[in-house]
């Protein structure tokens, strides 16, 4: 049985917090089972932050690796940037051309989030703004993706995908588009450390890259009973965040924590440094993962590009496997035994490694492009991203090339 397609997405917003990682390790478990799309949504970000687009570089960077981090693995999926692949924007368009301009404005969250830009003093009454979950809709559909992961609070905008797919079925004809199906996830939602919504700029938030002493920081400033003033005094955790932690990430000892609190049997100090134990536990191998994607092993993979390109040149052909996929011959491999990871990281530098390489032999890629990625000593991110918004290339632009034909679009 063929497998399902998901696109799924976040704005690029810099390191993510820990009230992100089960909606990241969600995705992650999804890879296993669906072809999936995972797209840095940076046009989107224009939509609201169109003046403000000197840390989309960084703050994509961040984010990538933070997904690389907690399992994404770019080898299953394609990790791409939405304006790396134009297709989107040429897909908005058509979309744009016949989709009721009544179908925007009864968008619930549209009006909700104008009265709440208004507010911060931002005028956000723009066309690109009120035309988002279109854009939202040629995102999912130029995959022709059939499942698209979300919170209930995207529901509506998978309505209107739908009727958008629906619609350009009926005009011209067609079958193209699937209507999409919402993969619906509860996840907990996690407060900042001051019981607020947690956010980056309430400076409230838990990084998910974040250093043991900034965990420690964090968890030492969560406010607790404020009538809990001496040890010996009976507790309330109902209204203490350290317990709400305790409720989403120790879950099995909740009963024994809200029992020695309201008893006084344990005072806040040891329950925070329990809790400390817990998302460090939790943090540690991330953190881990994270290090080794950010210094990337970029020289090993420049030596396997230029090795397997000066082969190429003298043999000038790729070897088949028994499968019959063609892969840089096992002599050049051979050559990069000395790869510095664990044999996972060696198998995935391989892969992009080879990546390039069938791009180079397939016209993807031509010489100066390779030269760019060997010469411009672009790291595994950068790596990763080109291939990734490749992948996504390829299928957009077959499906563009069908909508073109259904459209009557020929020259
Ligand atoms: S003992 Fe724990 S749950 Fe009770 S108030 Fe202190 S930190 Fe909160």
């Amino acid at each position: 049985m063929s497998k399902g397609t998901i696109l799924s997405g976040m704005r690029p917003t810099g390191r993510l917090h820990i009230g992100h990682l089960s909606v990241l390790e969600n995705w992650a478990r999804l890879q296993d089972e669906y072809r999936c799309y995972f797209m840095i949504a940076d046009l989107h970000s224009l939509t609201t932050k169109f003046d403000d687009t000197a840390e989309l570089p960084n703050d994509t960077r961040q984010m990538v690796l933070d997904w690389l981090s907690v399992g994404i693995d770019p080898v299953k999926s394609a990790v791409f940037v939405q304006s790396a692949v134009r297709e989107h924007a040429e897909l908005h368009l058509y979309f744009s051309m016949n989709t009721p301009l009544s179908w925007l404005e009864r968008c619930p969250t549209y009006k909700d989030q104008l009265v709440q830009f208004e507010k911060q003093g931002k005028d956000i009454t723009t066309y690109g703004f009120l035309g988002y979950p279109l854009l939202q809709a040629a995102d999912i559909l130029i995959y022709l993706a059939d499942t698209v992961p979300v919170g209930e609070d995207q529901l509506p905008h998978i309505e209107l995908t739908r009727e958008v797919a629906r619609r350009f079925n009926f005009l011209y004809k067609t079958d193209l588009f699937p209507e999409p199906q919402a993969l619906l996830g509860r996840f907990p939602l996690v407060p900042g450390v001051d019981g607020r919504k947690m956010s980056k700029s309430y400076g409230n938030d838990i990084a998910i890259s974040a250093s043991t002493d900034e965990v420690k920081k964090r968890v030492n400033a969560m406010i607790t009973d404020p009538e809990r003033v001496r040890r010996e005094d009976p507790g309330h955790p109902e209204v203490c965040i350290v317990h709400k932690y305790q409720e989403i990430y120790n879950n099995e000892m909740l009963e024994y924590v809200q029992k020695a609190c309201r008893g006084a049997e344990r005072g806040c100090v040891a329950c925070k440094k329990e809790l400390l134990e817990i998302v460090e536990e939790m943090l540690a191998p991330i953190r881990e993962r994270r290090a080794r994607y950010e210094k990337s092993s970029y020289e090993d993979l420049r030596q396997y590009i230029l090795n397997a390109r000066e082969y190429l040149s003298g043999q000038g052909s790729l070897q088949s496997d028994d499968n019959g996929t063609e892969r840089v011959p096992e002599a050049v491999v051979d050559r990069f035994k000395k790869f510095t990871g664990t044999r996972r990281e060696k198998n995935y530098l391989r892969e992009i490694g080879q990546y390039i390489i069938d791009d180079y032999m397939a016209g993807v890629f031509d010489e100066n492009d390779v030269c760019d990625v060997v010469d411009a000593k672009m790291d595994l991110v950068n790596l990763i991203l080109i291939k990734g918004s490749q992948r996504a290339r390829l299928t957009a632009r077959n499906t563009i090339k069908k909508v073109r034909d259904a459209m009557n679009l020929r020259y």
